[in-house]
């Protein structure tokens, strides 16, 4: 959760612009603002196993990010801090299962599918590159993120513009881009 606070206050600029171009330019500050309280809950009372850790950063987010990601991202580490349970956040099968389980939960939550030009393009290739090891996965995550330029967005603000979504990176798959890949070096 440190390196993903480091990294989202690091990028926040960025994925705010990415957020101008189809959204309401408070992607990055969202989740700023999240991270920062995900990172001062923890410090205050430290779970005591990385299951805990996820779900407690997950209900922070829900209760501190008021856009579309924040209960999003929530959901995401509620449900995999639920599977991930008392296991080690560094056994390979295991973060798999707790990852897919947390992505479901997004699917489930906002309706979106693969190809929908959201937070998902760059989840779903995640949990499918996994079994290859942490660094394929962080691959996988950033090229679905990269990939969604093309996409018309079917969900989210973004998809209120049509056809002018076209050509951009959504917002939502460059932090999970960001986000996958922090999780995963922490965890190896
Ligand atoms: P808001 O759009 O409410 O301002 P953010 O800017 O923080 O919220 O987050 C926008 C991102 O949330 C989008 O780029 C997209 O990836 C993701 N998103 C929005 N709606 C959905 C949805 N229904 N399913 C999955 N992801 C979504
Ligand atoms: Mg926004
Ligand atoms: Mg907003």
């Amino acid at each position: 959760m440190d390196a993903c606070a480091r990294d989202v206050d690091r990028e926040a600029k960025t994925l705010t612009e990415l957020d101008a171009a189809i959204g309401d330019a408070d992607h990055g500050e969202n989740l700023r603002r999240g991270f920062k309280a995900v990172t001062a809950a923890l410090a205050e009372e430290p779970p005591a196993t990385p299951g805990a850790v996820l779900t407690l950063a997950g209900r922070t987010l829900i209760s501190s990010v008021g856009g579309a990601s924040g209960p999003l991202y929530g959901t995401l580490l509620r449900r995999a801090g639920k599977q991930l349970g008392d296991a080690s956040s560094t056994d390979l099968p295991g973060l798999r299962d707790a990852l897919a389980a947390g992505v479901d939960g997004v699917a489930r939550l906002g309706g979106a599918v693969a190809g929908d030009k959201t937070m998902l393009d760059a989840l779903l290739p995640a949990v499918d590159a996994l079994d290859g090891g942490l660094q394929a996965a962080a691959t996988a995550a950033r090229q679905g993120a990269v990939d969604t330029v093309p996409l018309l967005a079917r969900k989210g603000r973004a998809s209120y513009l049509g056809e002018r979504s076209v050509g951009h990176q959504d917002p939502g798959a460059a932090s999970s881009a960001l986000l996958v890949a922090a999780l995963l070096e922490a965890a190896g």
